[in-house]
């Protein structure tokens, strides 16, 4: 049987609807809109994205020949406010993959309570396969094509995978260089000496920890010596969440990244794995550590896994598997639709991700208004608004899960429309 999200996107035939990241999206969003009863307007709106922008990268090779790479730049609402999100470089980037990213920073922003809409942007391109020069050639070539639909007050791209400081630094200037002089608000994720936020590298696994400690106060838990973690994935997301996490006590068992994961039941020695993989060295070669491949993280008997890689990881093939009693969405979309149905039916605790990995976000946030107003804030002042955000939007979030007596994935949504519904009908449509 076709679920209504599938029948509208047979019926549309558009590339956009294409990929299973925007399917997922867009079933769990129409879903969510039946529970709580979301106007079918608002709805019908939510479906599309405001602004799909295709545009071609050509870029000078180290070799002098010419390559040209897909991009995109994709802004699903900007309701309540300029468009928010990141800029990934990797080889799956596609527009429908790029527009269900965006469709999610919508929520990410509304569910938060940011004055942001929802954006994300992508080049299809293998950035591991780039030297420095061609990668610069690449992010400033894409700053420009893309120029004229950016700004500090019409959208204001991030880091994602594959980006990092470096990528943000090379679009601010390229942005400030036809403006005449320099514009920190166009982007977040900046270096710090450049504009960039105290906070803002870390905020996204630190968002990650405070999350997973909501929730075990819900559970009446603590984070103590005898909690076990299972990380997917050791990037900008992963590490800062497991080294939050090991902090208060906790063991991190296990972590991965794309060439396998490693184990150790007393805890992975973390700064070790740093080291290793900051020399650009893959965790697949560290000695003196027990191997595991993904699929058997995934399914480690801990308290907690955390999911902090990309989409699509945990599915409706090895959802029964997962032994965690709480299941954290580091990435964006680790867990598909189906998988998330069967966690929730096994009692697990979903921490979604437009909750979960919201602090980057909302650390962004914090780094467009010290950009604005050329003032620049402490790191106690920032990680103390971070967390109280954040656990008012947990807070939000519980409290619509017990209302409609559905998953804290479900829940995240209907919290999220719940805002948009409310502005989309003040600000009206315009013509009307
Ligand atoms: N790329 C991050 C995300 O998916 C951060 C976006 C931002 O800071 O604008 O949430």
């Amino acid at each position: 049987m076709l679920e209504t999200g599938e029948i509208f996107m047979k019926s549309t035939g558009s590339p956009l609807f294409e990929s299973p990241l925007y399917q997922d999206a867009l079933s769990q969003l129409e879903q969510a809109a039946s529970t709580m009863s979301l106007d079918p307007n608002i709805l019908e709106r939510l479906r599309y994205p405001k602004r799909a922008i295709q545009v071609s990268v050509p870029i000078r090779l180290d070799d002098g020949t010419v390559k040209t790479f897909e991009a995109y730049r994709v802004q699903h609402n900007m309701t309540l406010g300029p468009g928010k999100g990141g800029i990934r470089f990797h080889p799956e980037v596609s527009l429908s993959q790029t527009g269900a990213l965006a469709m999610l920073m919508t929520f990410k922003c509304a569910l938060v309570g940011l004055p942001l809409g929802g954006a994300k942007g992508g080049v299809r391109v293998d950035p591991l396969q780039l030297s420095r020069q061609e990668l610069q050639a690449l992010t400033r070539r894409y700053a420009t094509e893309i120029g004229p639909f950016i700004g500090p007050d019409k959208d204001i791209p991030a880091p994602d995978i594959g980006t990092d400081g470096q990528t943000m630094a090379w679009f601010m200037d390229t942005y400030s260089q036809e403006l005449g002089y320099a514009t920190h608000g166009v982007v977040t994720g900046k270096p710090i000496v450049v504009g960039g936020s105290l906070g803002r590298a870390e905020s996204t696994g630190k968002g990650v920890a405070f999350c997973i400690n909501f929730a075990y106060q819900t559970m009446n838990k603590t984070i103590n010596e005898s909690t076990t973690v299972a990380v997917h994935g050791f990037g900008k997301v992963a590490i800062p969440a497991a080294q939050d996490l090991a902090s208060q006590g906790a063991k991190i068992v296990a972590v991965s990244d794309v060439s396998g994961g490693v184990y150790n039941s007393n805890g992975i020695n973390l700064k070790k794995a740093i080291e290793w993989v900051k020399r650009g060295r893959v965790l697949a070669d560290l000695e003196g550590v027990e191997k595991i491949s993904n699929e058997e993280l995934l399914s480690l008997d801990v308290d907690i896994l955390i999911p902090a890689a990309v989409s699509g990881v945990i599915t409706k093939d090895n959802a029964n598997r997962v032994k965690a009693k709480v299941v954290a969405e580091g990435a964006n979309g680790p867990c598909t639709k189906e998988a998330i149905e069967i966690l929730a039916s096994k009692g697990v605790f979903i921490i979604p991700d437009i909750l979960c990995n919201a602090g980057g976000v909302t650390v962004s946030y914090f780094e467009w208004i010290q950009g604005l107003q050329h003032f620049f804030w402490d790191l106690d002042q920032i990680n103390s608004k971070l967390h109280d955000i954040l656990h008012h939007a947990f807070k939000y979030v519980y409290s619509c899960s017990e209302k409609y007596n559905v998953d804290m994935k479900s829940a995240a949504l209907i919290a999220a429309l719940s805002r948009l519904e409310g502005a989309m009908k003040l600000r009206g449509m315009w013509p009307g």
